[in-house]
């Protein structure tokens, strides 16, 4: 048969998100994995609308659509087209997902900030600039950047990313922080420095762009898959024994 992948979000086609093609924000939204069995299994059966063909794109490349589908969704909603520069909080798999997905649209200007060196080592193997959290560094980009975006849900984090977007920039709250998890804005200056707070849920029919992006890439992005374990081994990681030092985990037949 024809090797392909899943788009996971199953909406309902007719509430009023919907009809905006607003998929993923649709009010019934389900998805393969979350409100129904998933891809952790030898056979999954899905809908045939919900497939993708990747060719010969090999497999652990092609199961990053999805979440680079979701960052593209992210990307569109902070209208990052308009950006010049980009700076990332989190260079785990989904800040450089990001900064893959900015590159690939073709912004050169990419930092991530973390506070582990070894992230930040693998985000300099990428080319992309590595600054330390808490450094002069990023000091000196305070108000500097078109697109701030937090890829890490830490709130103390999310609550500083208005400190460096530049006037007339962005920001996107990508990471998902607690659900009760407040921060403090002033809306005094997002008028004088006219910034748009961007949110981003999800993906939304974003498969298709992710794919073309995969092949843009090449395939050095296989670099963000760690390990690769046997569905055998798949109890052991979810119960939190899994490998310590990962990035994207792969579980495979
Ligand atoms: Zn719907």
């Amino acid at each position: 048969g024809d090797r392909v992948v899943v788009d996971p979000n199953l909406e309902c086609g007719s509430c009023p998100a919907c009809k905006k093609g607003w998929a993923h924000l649709c009010e019934t939204l389900g998805a393969y994995g979350v409100t129904c069995d998933g891809g952790f299994a030898e056979y999954s059966l899905v809908q045939a609308s919900q497939v993708h063909s990747i060719g010969d794109m090999p497999y652990e490349i092609a199961a990053l659509a999805e979440p680079l589908g979701c960052v593209l969704n992210g990307l569109h909603a902070a209208q990052a087209h308009r950006a010049g520069s980009a700076l990332i909080f989190g260079a785990g798999p989904i800040g450089l997902l990001m900064a893959i997905g900015l590159q690939v649209s073709g912004l050169t200007n990419i930092s991530l900030v973390d506070l582990d060196r070894t992230r930040l080592s693998l985000a300099e193997s990428f080319g992309f600039k590595a600054i330390e959290a808490h450094s002069d560094e990023l000091n000196s980009l305070r108000q500097n950047v078109d697109l701030v975006a937090d890829a890490t849900g830490v709130p103390a984090v999310a609550t500083k990313l208005i400190d460096y977007i530049a006037n007339g920039g962005v920001g996107l709250f990508f990471g998902v922080c607690p659900s009760e998890a407040r921060i403090e804005i002033s809306p005094f200056e997002l008028f004088r420095r006219q910034i748009t707070l961007a949110g981003s849920h999800s993906l939304n029919h974003n498969i298709p762009e992710a794919i073309e992006g995969l092949k843009a890439y090449g395939t050095d992005i296989g670099r963000l898959v760690s390990h690769r374990l046997s569905l055998a081994d798949i109890n052991q990681v979810f119960e939190g024994y899994g490998p310590k030092e990962s990035l994207k985990i792969q579980f495979c037949r």
